[in-house]
């Protein structure tokens, strides 16, 4: 541990962060003064989907609105599996909130008379997202708290480092093991911490075409899960209809407003192919659009957002951020139509937590969007994600602030895991591949026991610490999405296409029960059963 830069055998600490996103960022200065050490795989203000956020954050705080009306439009979107105290609990805590970063720093948009802007979404019933300079909200929320946390002597950050496993036991947290994260061979490095929070944000970067950063890798539910957390609601993945198509990996997002100003989506021969899928043809909601835009492109017709009539030479002047990225890849999008597919966009599933940000470990709590709490049931509503993650930052905070942790114990060696090899490229890319073809957008009974089988050999055989943790929770949203012998908010299966009254509930799994599903499918059909490390 001496060749590192960092001292982490200090042994004052006593409450762990992994994650610099909104929900691990806030947690920490929330925590202040007790002190915290916050680790993050990427530089601060890098690899958090935080700073990519373009809409902003929900809050009923203008003249007329109301909490209960924005719990009500949750609830309204989520499949009918929305956890209704949690929904309000978290809009009726959107405000204080909001004055917390506001004093932090964010410079949220106000109007003229020096009220909070608010703008509106999708789906909800009332202008309430608060916003910075229109499509800047993200990149404002981390400067103001990264430079927050930087300024704050009580946290240490650490970073470059990724958090590949949970040291247990018997039930309860003991540490966390890190290794440098440009350097698989490093030895690996150990925390004892007997309190931990799990901030590490989503799975996108899990699909082959997804909207999320690369550290969006879904690590973090892998390492609870690995620890026997219990996960929730794994299979409800939230697709983006317009993510661009010009050949980078995230794929960048063509916003839902420019729907909303009047671009159509149309096909290789011209066709609107949203008239006749529903009747508010580009306007329908999200998951009905991200399967119309997909079903063209399988059926080798292509997928484009067409703004020439609607916007034309205003482009550039409205939508600055979408027209850079079309730009930066040769394509004028007031002079050409946008080639557009749905991309891997946000997890509705996760660590399974309470109202405290609790998961089923002692010891181990988790926020933001590697956890769930039941807020987004099947489907999540725009700009609540990162209100989740900034009021259950604050629970947690506020949990952990009324307890006495033991003193950090230092781990047994016997815990450690330390064989670790080089995450084969090939391997990360045919598992993205087979998310996006097997457990995407459209997904049936067979191409998921197929993906099942595959990830559980991953998850198994995997001589790389990343690869396997990418497996474990590959696997985490394949089975659910399996077992769910129906269609719900994102999850569509064509094989049950309807919903099914009896399953109007959540999912709550483990790894060892995902690992079973996987042993009775190799029964079936051992043939398939194939690593992606051969
Ligand atoms: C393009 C885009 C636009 C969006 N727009 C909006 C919007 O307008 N409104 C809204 O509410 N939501 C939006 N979302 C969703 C929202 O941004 C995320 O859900 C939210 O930011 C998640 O915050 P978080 O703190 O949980 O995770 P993140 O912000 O993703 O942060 C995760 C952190 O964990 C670190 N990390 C990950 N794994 C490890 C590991 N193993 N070890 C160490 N560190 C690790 C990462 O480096 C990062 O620092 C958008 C998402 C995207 C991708």
């Amino acid at each position: 541990m001496s060749n590192n830069v960092y001292d982490l055998t200090r042994k004052t600490d006593d409450v762990v962060i992994v994650g610099a996103g909104l929900a691990g960022l806030f947690c920490a200065l929330k925590l202040a003064p007790r002190p915290v050490t916050l680790i993050s795989s990427a530089p601060l203000g890098e690899g958090a989907s935080t700073a990519w956020a373009q809409g902003g954050i929900a809050a009923a705080v203008a003249e007329g609105d109301s909490a209960e009306a924005h719990a009500a439009d949750t609830i309204a979107v989520g499949g009918g599996i929305v956890d209704e105290d949690i929904a309000l609990l978290l809009s009726r805590e959107a405000g204080r909130r909001i004055d917390d970063l506001l004093r932090y720093g964010v410079p949220f948009d106000r109007d003229l008379e020096g009220r909070l802007a608010v703008g509106r979404e999708a789906a909800h019933s009332a202008r309430r997202i608060v916003h910075v300079r229109g499509d800047m909200a993200g990149k404002a929320i981390i400067a103001a708290l990264s430079n927050a946390v930087r300024r704050t002597p009580s946290i240490r950050v650490i970073e470059g480092f990724v958090a590949e496993a949970l040291l247990t036991e018997d039930g309860a947290v003991m540490g966390l093991q890190l290794r440098n994260a440009r350097d698989a061979s490093a030895r690996p490095v150990v925390i004892a911490s007997r309190a931990v929070v799990l901030a590490t944000g989503g799975i996108g970067h899990l699909y082959a075409t997804t909207t999320n950063p690369r550290e969006a890798s879904g690590l973090g539910l892998a390492i609870a899960a690995r620890a026997g957390a219990v996960i929730a609601d794994a299979e409800f993945v939230q697709f983006h209809p317009t993510a661009i198509m010009m050949g980078r990996d995230p794929s960048p997002l063509a916003t839902e407003a420019l729907r909303g100003e009047g671009a159509t989506l149309i096909n290789d021969f011209g066709e609107r192919f949203m008239q006749k899928g529903h009747p508010l043809a580009e306007l329908a909601p999200r998951d009905i659009v991200a399967r119309a835009v997909f079903a063209e492109i399988a059926a080798g017709r292509g997928a484009f957002l067409d703004a020439r009539e609607a916007l034309g030479a205003r482009f550039a002047e409205k939508f600055p951020t979408v027209h850079a990225s079309c730009l930066a890849a040769g394509l004028d999008p007031a002079k050409r139509p946008i080639p557009v597919a749905p991309a891997a966009h946000y997890h509705m599933g996760g660590i399974a937590v309470d109202a405290r940000g609790r998961s089923s470990l002692k010891g181990l709590w988790a926020g933001g969007e590697v956890s769930s709490t039941g807020a987004h049931g099947a489907n999540r509503l725009a700009s609540n994600s990162l209100l989740e993650a900034v009021v259950f930052a604050a629970r947690i905070a506020e949990d952990i602030a009324g307890q006495q942790i033991e003193a950090p114990v230092s781990v047994s060696p016997k815990l450690v895991i330390a064989r670790n090899g080089a995450t084969p490229a090939f391997a990360a890319k045919k598992l993205r591949a087979m998310m996006n073809s097997h457990v995407g957008v459209i997904r049936d009974g067979d191409g998921l026991a197929e993906a099942v089988r595959c990830f559980a050999a991953t998850e198994r055989e995997a001589g790389s610490i990343a690869l396997r943790n990418m497996a474990t929770t590959a696997l985490l949203v394949a089975s659910s999405a399996w077992s769910r012998r129906e269609s719900r908010g994102a999850h569509y299966r064509i094989d049950y296409s309807l919903e099914e009254p009896l399953l109007a509930h959540r999912t709550m799994t483990t790894l060892a029960a995902a690992r079973e599903i996987a042993e009775t499918l190799k029964i079936r059909e051992p043939r398939n059963a194939q690593p992606m490390i051969a």
